[in-house]
């Protein structure tokens, strides 16, 4: 009997990762004070408390009682403040902007945060906007807002609504996470964002839409945030809350034509001037970089208006606030107004934070902020208003001056010296495999949901534990585990185990009602019966590709393939289906065959899936019949060459264990590798990187040639050019540092010393070998040499230069010595300001040296 099984192509595999908050170096994840930085480094990190700074006034509460007179600010008779203020012409106008940073998943899951902490968040500062006309919050996670709101009764939603028209509640960003920027490809950071608007358009209408986006926890920015994510979303301004320390550093300092922290960002090269941004790095000094150099958290200094109580210093405030403004300003183009975020991880909550047991009340915050507002207003010397990003770029736009122009990215992102946040781009790889396979799939299946017209009722499995609903598809709550999990603290592989197996089971569990709404689609397409399409997507032990798994084709004689193909143009794939028995062949829809090739399992592959038993408390007996079982009923794996899928269309292939079908004598016959070789007798030894002639790949543009006895790539020839590079690459490690800063899911931290693998290393061919062919030995000490110009891609988007910097006299360096003990890969960092570079070279004729260590 038939069985059908789908196999969706992935889309092309995305590089990257990401982790959190070492503040541009001032503050750890909990907040202490990280010692022994630069002084460069030590000159943001002034945030803290009131006291920190001399004040410019003699104090009221330091003065003699009996001379003193009254206090220099008393209070409201009426005991209302006075928070109605707007920007003033010719003064320093400060924008206050209350934001609270709601991470869907890090040390706890999306779940938990919300529960514990998110909820308060959004249900208290909703009372206390509505306190107060003039009082404004913006917030981001719309994952987190749409969890409030299906919890929200009626009255409570009214009242949002009301603040959300009058623009006292505003969405910035608006995305259902805040993505990280490394992390996904550009699919995913559009899907999520969508799915964020979408919910906000549903309740809110469109006039809710976000102006402006808020990037501030990322691991790094991309170009393609700039232009696609900001830009061409509708979105006219986007901001940052860490930037490299020393591009910082030249900033603060104006070096090298820079003016401050704002400036216009082209991140694409073929939209220009079409697609540009309004950006900028808030100036930052508190928590995490993206609050100010004031918190009201409980047990700090409270702004005290009472002369009639101990320790008034509203004076002292006021004091500090003027500093500070004017700080800023000397930092700021357009002087007239400077933009404060004030908030951080999980603040405005009326309730204990169970991470750090201190208590954040969204009304300890206001009740401060317009006292704050009222006296610094009340002094004059600069103004003070509750404001967002929205209203603030409003009155950047009216400056008449010429910002700084910027093309380049922020990528690796170091946050002081040695400290490069290049560890998270490796961490939790199948965390990573995961939501890259689960955002090619949510496309596949979204296109199928409208080609077959398929619906969520007719589907029929709905998931248990949905996402909040935005949408009534089928793809609903796939789109938003997916989504959630796009967060910097998700696929960037910073979070707890625990946080990165609860979105591996969200996504999962949604996955199999997408899965049921495919068959259904793919049935309808093929005229099948409902439930004659299979999947293999490692929801179960007998059900997963990735392990060579699949009970829909093993213990089968016959079974066809169906393959989508997402894509808007025709694509080749090769499929690699786990069969049973040696010989098969394939033909395709209308009969020809198809080239295949069967290859045997290795007794490790078919061990994998006896890694989901658990025998603690099992008998003997029990254990036996677990193991028969979970036993992989494949014995080879069937590789299919799948070729020229329709454009966004499918393709139907059959498999038959026939060795004497048709196919064998219309093709090459299947090639299994050792089966026949085992069947005779003979030990299946694995032919271990044995000499061979050299592999040619090639495209209309270039052509590959991969050496037939290491495998690796030797040359590469652009056959318009005719111009071809001899390559040499070999691989090497790093060894990790033990102490502090030591490499961890952000950080990539080696101690100084790398090397080649060594020789003997069993997955690996010998790297260098002698003339007469014998491996070299295991050597120590070359050169990270990586070229001196490449590029790379943005989230999959419009490619990046990058090059070596060549720098003046005076010029900030941005470089990472090498041959020093250094954080993070000092290679592709020597290289990270392409603006400030010397002419690149271009790829021509001649050799080339890739060491990769
Ligand atoms: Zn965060």
């Amino acid at each position: 009997m038939s069985e059908i099984m789908i196999v969706r192509r992935l889309l092309p595999t995305l590089a990257l990762l990401a982790q959190r908050v070492r503040a541009n170096g001032c503050h750890d994840a909990a907040g202490k004070v990280i010692t022994g930085l630069a002084q460069p480094e030590e000159s943001f990190c002034t945030a803290g408390a009131l006291g920190e700074e001399t004040p410019t006034i003699e104090l009221f509460r330091h003065k003699d009682p009996k001379t003193r007179g009254e206090a220099p600010y008393p209070f409201p008779p009426d005991r209302k403040y006075n928070t109605s203020g707007g920007p003033v012409s010719g003064k320093i106008n400060v924008h206050l902007v209350p934001h609270t940073h709601d991470d869907t998943g890090w040390q706890v899951t999306v779940d938990q945060y919300f529960a514990s902490e998110v909820f308060y968040v959004i249900d208290t500062v909703i009372t206390t906007l509505a306190a107060d006309p003039n009082r404004k919050f913006i917030y981001v996670e719309t994952a987190f807002f749409a969890r409030w709101w299906e919890q929200a009764p009626d009255e409570k939603r009214a009242t949002a609504t009301r603040l959300v028209q009058r623009r006292q509640l505003e969405f910035i960003n608006g995305g259902w996470c805040m993505h990280d920027e490394a992390s996904p490809l550009w699919t995913a950071m559009v899907d999520q964002t969508t799915r964020g608007h979408q919910f906000i358009f549903k309740h809110f209408g469109p006039e809710a839409a976000p102006k402006g986006t808020w990037q501030i926890d990322p691991f790094g920015h991309s170009n393609t945030q700039a232009w696609l994510l900001s830009a061409e979303a509708g979105m006219e301004s986007l901001f940052w809350g860490r930037m490299d320390w020393q591009d910082r550093t030249m900033r603060y300092e104006r070096k090298q034509g820079t003016n401050g922290f704002e400036w216009v960002w082209q991140g694409s090269r073929s939209l220009g001037s079409s697609a540009q941004t309004f950006a900028g790095n808030l100036f930052g000094r508190g928590a995490g970089g993206y609050s100010s150099w004031f918190s009201f958290e409980g047990s700090g200094a409270q702004v005290n208006d009472d002369p009639a109580l101990f320790d008034y210093n509203v004076d002292q405030w006021v004091d500090k606030f003027v500093q500070n403004a004017r700080e800023q300003a000397s930092h700021t183009q357009d002087a007239e107004h400077q933009i404060w975020a004030l908030g951080s991880d999980f603040q405005y909550q009326n309730a204990d934070q169970p991470r750090s047991g201190i208590r954040v009340h969204a009304d300890q915050w206001y009740r401060n902020l317009d006292k704050l507002i009222h006296y610094v207003n009340l002094n004059g010397s600069v103004n003070a208003f509750y404001s967002t990003p929205s209203l603030y770029v409003d009155q950047k736009k009216r400056w008449n001056g010429t910002y700084e122009l910027r093309t380049d990215d922020i990528f690796p992102l170091a946050d002081d010296s040695h400290n490069y946040w290049s560890g998270y781009f490796t961490s939790r790889p199948a965390l990573k495999r995961q939501v890259r396979f689960a955002t090619g799939v949510l496309a596949s299946a979204r296109q199928l949901e409208v080609v077959t017209q398929t619906t969520a009722k007719e589907v029929d499995r709905p998931s248990a534990k949905h996402a909040p609903v935005v949408g009534s598809s089928w793809t609903d709550s796939f789109e938003g585990t997916v989504g959630v999990a796009t967060h910097h603290d998700g696929m960037s592989g910073t979070e707890r185990q625990d946080v990165t197996d609860d979105y591996a089971m969200r996504i999962s569990s949604s996955q199999k009602e997408v899965e049921a709404g495919i068959g259904l689609a793919v049935s309808k397409l093929l005229k099948l019966e409902r439930g004659a399409v299979s999947h293999c997507h490692c929801h179960a032990a007998d059900d997963c590709l990735n392990i060579s798994v699949c009970a829909a084709t093993t213990g089968k004689d016959a079974f066809t393939i169906a393959a989508w193909n997402p894509l808007a143009h025709s694509v080749s794939e090769v499929a690699r289906i786990p069969v049973s028995g040696g010989r098969w062949s394939v033909t395709d829809g209308v009969g020809r065959a198809v080239p295949s090739q069967v290859v045997p399992l290795d007794e490790r592959t078919k061990e994998l899936p006896l890694l989901y038993l658990n025998s603690f408390g099992l008998s003997t007996r029990q254990v036996a019949e677990a193991k028969a079982r979970l036993e992989n009923k494949a014995d080879h794996v069937l590789m299919v060459a799948l070729e020229s899928l329709p454009p966004v269309g499918l393709a139907t292939f059959h498999a038959a264990a026939d060795a004497e079908s048709t196919v064998a004598r219309a093709a090459p016959p299947p090639v299994d590798v050792a089966g026949e070789a085992a069947q005779a007798g003979e030990a299946a030894e694995a032919p271990a990187f044995a000499e061979a002639a050299d592999t040619v790949v090639e495209s209309d543009v270039f052509s590959l040639t991969f050496d037939g006895a290491s495998g690796l790539l030797k040359s590469l020839t652009n056959k318009r050019s005719g111009a071809t590079t001899a390559l040499a690459i070999s691989w090497g490690w790093y060894n990790s540092s033990v102490g502090e800063p030591r490499s961890e899911c952000v950080f990539m931290c080696p101690d100084g010393t790398a090397g080649p693998i060594p020789v003997d290393t069993p997955w690996l061919p010998p790297v260098a070998r002698h003339s007469d062919g014998r491996p070299m030995p295991n050597n120590w000490g070359k050169e990270v040499i990586a070229g001196h110009t490449w590029y790379t891609d943005s989230n999959g988007k419009e490619m990046v230069k990058r090059a070596g910097a060549s720098l003046k006299d005076g010029e900030v360096e941005f470089m990472e010595p090498l041959n020093e003990t250094m954080c993070g890969c000092n290679d592709i960092h020597a290289a990270r300001r392409p603006s400030a570079l010397a002419a690149g070279r271009k790829l021509q004729s001649g050799p080339a040296v890739f060491s990769f260590w």
